[in-house]
């Protein structure tokens, strides 16, 4: 083995973004191109957001595109004997203060003092021993420059002065993003950090940690760039398919994706686009990658998953959309066995999972339009629930039953009827709130709110036609 060491380091946040792929795709291909050693560390510091499931959603989406990793999963919520160890020499080399200012404190004082926002140094002599209810801070050096050169980016430098005295713990004792990913790259021994270009600020508070902490020569930084969308805006959650996880439900190719991936930000020239993983990982060059922003582009990344698509011998698509299928509904095969008779009826119940919309066909809409009371308000209520309820059976089925509540069904089944129409075209199927897990909630939030459309519409029209 190499001396090369590079880590996935993914805070778990409930889906795996696609420029999480991108990253970790470039630190396995660097890492087993050089004979090097993959790690994959769960930055799980923050304990509000540290929840199980996420971070088997990280594992799940890694073994999909066949990322491998030889150490860990490493969890920094069981690492915090060493961050109190690097806060014990830190504070004895002088390196921490504590400090107790709210944030709304240091503003005033900002304000007062015609300063731009961000922490100022108030307290550095105060002399506040640490304790409940103090953070810790880092004195940065008031002279001088932090500069590293970026194996993607060229040399960056940063003002010294420009960095504000950053906290590496907080008041509760919990130790920071900050101060953990500097400790464990150390401890790990890691030799590239390669991540997201959004981390090029914190890279001159690590280096300054690295220093204070006396861990030796820094690793070497790659900072990969930003993935935006067609109009050259980052890619966000809100505005652009980012989930790993809907790409998949899809039906893409994790062989597709792993080469679609690879050509964000780097290119084995000669427009050649369609590569194997062996041919990504003997051509890729860490520094080839372009600092400039890269499109994530759908329509390219379909293009390339039909290129394999064709390439396959018709037997095995039969074979891959075969498992891809059953992959889709198997998780609610004991309730669909429950209620269908032959395996067309099979069909039938678990069509709304691979539809790409549902249109309810026009008798069965009319049908449960009569007899579902205030079928308009209660798809209205379901809309805004479903879209911050907890995602489980269980919370689907409380923000239901308080949509049905809020217009006086007080029914569960009477509140169910509209929404199972919505969601699955049908009003007959397996649970409608395992469905609806299953389904996820952009889609199923969606379908209701197409249903909503529907009956708003309906409805104008119907008044518009009564009789002044
Ligand atoms: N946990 C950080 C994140 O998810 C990654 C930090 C790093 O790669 O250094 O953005």
């Amino acid at each position: 083995m190499s001396s090369v060491r590079v880590r996935m380091a993914p805070s778990p946040t409930g889906y795996f973004h696609v420029g999480s792929a991108r990253t970790a795709l470039f630190n396995w291909l660097f890492a087993r191109q050089q004979g090097g050693t993959f790690v994959l560390r769960i930055e799980d510091t923050d304990t509000l957001r540290n929840r199980a499931e996420h971070t088997e959603g990280i594992e799940r989406a890694l073994r999909w595109l066949g990322l491998d990793w030889d150490e860990g999963p490493y969890f920094q919520s069981q690492r915090g004997g060493l961050y109190q160890d690097a806060v014990d020499r830190l504070l004895a080399g002088d390196h921490l203060y504590a400090c107790d200012c709210t944030p709304e404190q240091v503003a005033a004082r900002n304000k007062a003092a015609n300063r731009p926002p961000g922490y100022d140094s108030f307290c550095r002599d105060r002399g506040l021993e640490p304790g409940p209810g103090r953070l810790l801070r880092f004195r940065t050096p008031d002279q001088g420059n932090t500069t590293w050169s970026d194996v993607v980016r060229g040399e960056v430098s940063y003002d010294n002065r420009a960095i504000e005295d950053f906290s590496v713990r907080k008041s509760s004792g919990q130790p920071l993003f900050i101060l953990a990913n500097v400790v464990d790259d150390g401890d790990m021994a890691i030799s590239h950090v390669v991540r997201g270009e959004d981390h090029v600020p914190n890279t001159p508070k690590y280096l300054l940690l690295w220093e204070a902490l006396q861990l030796g020569p820094p690793p070497a930084f790659a900072h990969l760039p930003l993935l935006v969308n067609a109009s050259r805006q980052k890619l966000s959650k809100r505005r652009d398919k980012v989930a790993l996880e809907d790409y998949r439900d899809e039906g893409y190719l994790p062989e597709a994706m792993v080469n679609y991936l690879a050509l964000l930000g780097w290119s084995p020239g000669n427009d050649r686009e369609v590569l194997s993983k062996e041919e990504l990982v003997a051509e890729f060059r860490l520094d080839q990658v372009k600092s400039a922003p890269a499109f994530f582009d759908e329509k390219k990344l379909a293009d390339v998953n039909a290129n394999y698509l064709r390439a396959m011998k018709p037997e095995e698509l039969v074979h891959r959309a075969q498992d891809w299928l059953a992959s889709r509904w198997s998780p609610i095969a004991d309730l669909v066995q429950e209620r269908a008779r032959t395996l067309s009826e099979v069909y039938s119940m678990v069509d709304f999972l691979y539809r790409a919309d549902v249109r309810p066909d026009p008798a069965e809409w009319s049908k449960v339009r009569r007899q579902s009371p205030a079928f308009t308000e209660l798809l209205g209520e379901a809309t805004r629930r479903l879209t911050d309820c907890e995602w489980g059976p269980e919370g689907i089925r409380e923000a239901v039953a308080a949509a049905g509540e809020a217009v006086g069904v007080t029914n569960l089944g009477k509140a169910q009827a509209p929404v199972r129409l919505a969601v699955t075209g049908r009003t007959v199927g397996p649970p409608l709130f395992e469905a609806m897990s299953l389904l996820g909630r952009n889609r199923s939030t969606a379908r209701v709110e197409a249903a909503l459309q529907r009956a708003r519409e309906e409805d104008t029209a119907a008044t518009a036609r009564a009789p002044a």
